[in-house]
């Protein structure tokens, strides 16, 4: 855990960039070379990609390697028109946390190289592989790809011939900082445990977003941990902990209060916990959480349509009905946001609402806004006799609606959609999305 994983860009048969009587896989290799000497002067772990692994075969030997807690840098050499400078870093677009990381490695590189200008810590997704790079993105670790200069340019390339050893040094200060603040990242965040009414003595840990909780509770609760291997468990600060999501085989309910950072336990059968069913309510879940849902289900979900999860939120909330719900509708509807059915994107119809003159397309909306109201109107008619509180209404069936009639969503089935599952359907996107926290 905590090593440096150090590829030179490009291999022995792709020479990247051609430039100037050199390439730019020859600078990276040379480079690489005396950034592992300083590493090892400084007493830093590290490997080394082998370099006839192809960008494929590197992702690979990466991800085969690698634990927990390394970082991974691929080196580069630019080019372009040959007038052009600098160095610059690139990270997974919006982590923030490792936009921070190539922040500091091209901080650390520029400080020992005065002469080298700067082109900035960037997002992956600004260089001509609009998707983003796989370096950056398939690695399963944090990594990071630094282009050290534009080796078309003569002043950079002389730069870098000259001063390698700077390139070098700078490297290995910005990795070494990037490093430690990484594994400082892994201490995780406590939280607090309710069980029913009573708040538990003892703290739980997040870990990527799930909630654990300590083994000896779990023992309390009746359960036999031992004897069940398949309960996730991790040890940290030697206490073991359990996942808790994994408690609700045992008719264990989970939730998670995000205000005050408690995993809640609830020992009544989940059969009779029915509330999440009933669309007029409150739901569980933060927009992030909605967010790394569906992109779970689909990576690009969110590219066209990056508010919807907040959206969701603000929309149900404003009218009283569970957010989870419509945004599990939508990820029905929409096959999480794939639109591989008769309704396209630019429609920003979420649910499948037809239109008031019934043509076969279905309704069509401005923006995302309108479309997701519209569906939160549309649940509000079906579960409930209130007022819509956010005027105009929007939804061009919203009159056609026999209010009130299907409180829970085991109702919308032969409603909404002629599917009698159609609540089934609904209940079970849920339950992978609580699943997954
Ligand atoms: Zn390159």
């Amino acid at each position: 855990m905590g090593r440096i994983i150090l590829s030179a860009g490009h291999d022995l048969r792709d020479p990247g960039a051609v430039a100037l009587g050199t390439t730019e896989s020859k600078e990276m290799r040379l480079t690489r070379d005396l950034v592992a000497k300083e590493l090892k002067a400084r007493g830093a772990d590290f490997i080394s990609v082998p370099d006839y692994l192809s960008l494929t075969g590197t992702i690979r030997w990466v991800n085969a390697n690698a634990v927990p807690g390394d970082v991974a840098i691929d080196l580069h050499g630019n080019a372009f028109n040959g007038s052009v400078r600098g160095a610059e870093a690139f990270y997974i677009a919006k982590n923030t946390q490792r936009q921070k990381d190539a922040q500091i490695l091209l901080d650390a590189l520029l400080k020992a190289v005065p002469g080298l200008p700067s082109r900035g810590a960037k997002p992956d997704t600004v260089t001509m592989h609009r998707s983003g790079l796989a370096f950056c993105r398939r690695i399963a670790v944090a990594s990071l790809l630094l282009e050290l200069c534009f080796i078309d340019n003569r002043e950079d390339l002389k730069l870098l011939q000259t001063y390698r050893d700077k390139f070098a040094q700078g490297i290995a200060d910005g990795l070494i900082a990037w490093n430690s603040r990484n594994l400082k990242q892994r201490e995780f965040p406590l939280i607090n445990i309710r069980v029913k009414d009573n708040e538990y003595e003892e703290k739980g840990v997040l870990v990527n977003n799930n909630s654990y909780i300590p083994s000896d509770l779990v023992e309390l609760l009746g359960i036999k941990v031992a004897s069940l291997p398949e309960i996730r468990q991790i040890s940290y600060g030697n206490i073991v902990y359990i996942k808790a999501i994994d408690l609700q085989k045992f008719d264990i309910a989970i939730a998670w209060e995000n205000q005050t950072r408690t995993v809640v336990l609830d020992l009544r059968p989940r059969t009779e916990l029915s509330g999440s069913e009933q669309i007029m309510g409150l739901g569980n879940t933060t927009a992030s959480e909605l967010k790394s849902f569906i992109e779970s289900n689909n990576e690009n979900a969110l590219a066209k349509f990056p508010d919807l999860p907040e959206l969701y939120i603000q929309e149900s909330e404003l009218e009283g009905v569970n957010h989870d719900i419509a945004f599990c509708q939508m990820c029905l509807h929409t096959n999480y946001l794939r639109f591989d059915g008769r309704i396209k994107p630019d429609q920003n119809n979420f649910c499948g609402l037809g239109s008031a003159d019934g043509s076969p397309s279905g309704a069509s909306f401005p923006d995302p806004k309108t479309g997701v109201t519209a569906q939160i109107q549309h649940l509000k008619a079906y579960a409930s006799n209130d007022l819509i509180k956010q005027q105009p209404i929007v939804d061009p069936r919203f009159d056609f609606v026999p209010r009130g009639v299907a409180p829970s969503i085991y109702g919308l089935g032969r409603r909404w959609l002629p599917d009698p599952h159609y609540g089934d359907k609904i209940k079970s996107i849920m339950m992978r999305l609580y699943g997954v926290f």
